[in-house]
């Protein structure tokens, strides 16, 4: 089996230092996050940027820029930002941090009722984020929420849009999206390209056991705060344990794990 890549999504929107204080916010906290998870076995890491005085979800091209230049100065992490629309939904706001140039970024191919809000990405949206990836040669990471997001990633390749091997990322156990259960996860994989890869992300409660799912199928696992703050019941995590926890459990079962070098083969980053 191909060596499981980690993925650390160290930030996200939500959390704040109230939530828990392992949360880091400030640009030089998520390089100090990098270097410790970089260390651990994270291969890639997945940023958000954060407004440091009150915490909120930013789309300020000038934290981006500090967050990626402070990771690729310091760290060997494929470095993947996020386009996600919390911070604000404006194609121009999501698509401004695209001219740093990263590795990768993620792309959501559809919308998803989040239990509060809508989560809205438009066809005309989704193209012109693509279209910018594509320019920039940036490699996306297709986030699924809910299966038809797999069917709208094919379309932007058949668009030439993409290129194929394409790389998704399955976003489950969210309320409004799929549903964190092992049948959805095997039927998530069969709908996408054989050859393409795949990475998962449980939310809460669901981000370990869907990881251990995945490191047991030949897929890739995604780790963090983002997704889930706590190590177990009732005990916060930081985001280095939960990477340790899955390189752990992934070499236990016999698989080992992926450098960034190694995982930007994997990926066809190169
Ligand atoms: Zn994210």
């Amino acid at each position: 089996m191909t060596k499981l890549i980690i993925t650390i999504a160290p930030t996200g929107s939500i959390p704040t230092k109230k939530h828990t204080p392992h949360i880091p916010i400030r640009p030089d906290e998520i390089i100090q996050e990098g270097i410790l998870c970089e260390k651990s076995g994270a291969s890639i890491i997945h940023i958000h940027a954060r407004n440091p005085v009150d915490e909120t979800p930013s789309t300020d091209f000038h934290i981006f820029k500090e967050i990626y230049q402070g990771l690729k100065q310091e760290t060997d992490l494929i470095i993947q930002i996020s386009t996600g629309g919390r911070a604000g939904m404006e194609y121009e706001k999501r698509s401004e941090r695209l001219s740093l140039e990263p590795e990768m970024a993620s792309l959501t191919t559809g919308s998803v009722n989040f239990p509060s809000s809508v989560y809205a990405n438009s066809p005309d949206l989704i193209k012109a984020l693509a279209t910018d990836m594509k320019t920039y040669k940036i490699r996306p990471e297709i986030e699924v929420f809910d299966v038809s997001m797999i069917q709208n990633g094919l379309n932007l390749a058949d668009q030439g849009l993409m290129a194929h091997p394409l790389h998704f990322n399955f976003v489950m156990g969210l309320k409004g999206a799929i549903p964190a259960t092992i049948e959805n996860l095997v039927h998530l994989k069969n709908s996408i390209p054989r050859e393409a890869t795949w990475t998962v992300s449980g939310i809460g409660a669901f981000q370990l056991p869907m990881c251990v799912h995945a490191i047991a199928m030949g897929g890739h696992t995604r780790v963090g705060l983002e997704d889930c703050i706590y190590f177990r019941k009732d005990e916060l995590a930081s985001n280095e344990q939960l990477v340790v926890r899955i390189a752990q459990v992934s070499k236990i079962i016999g698989r080992e794990i992926a450098t960034p070098g190694e995982a930007r083969k994997i990926l066809h980053l190169t």
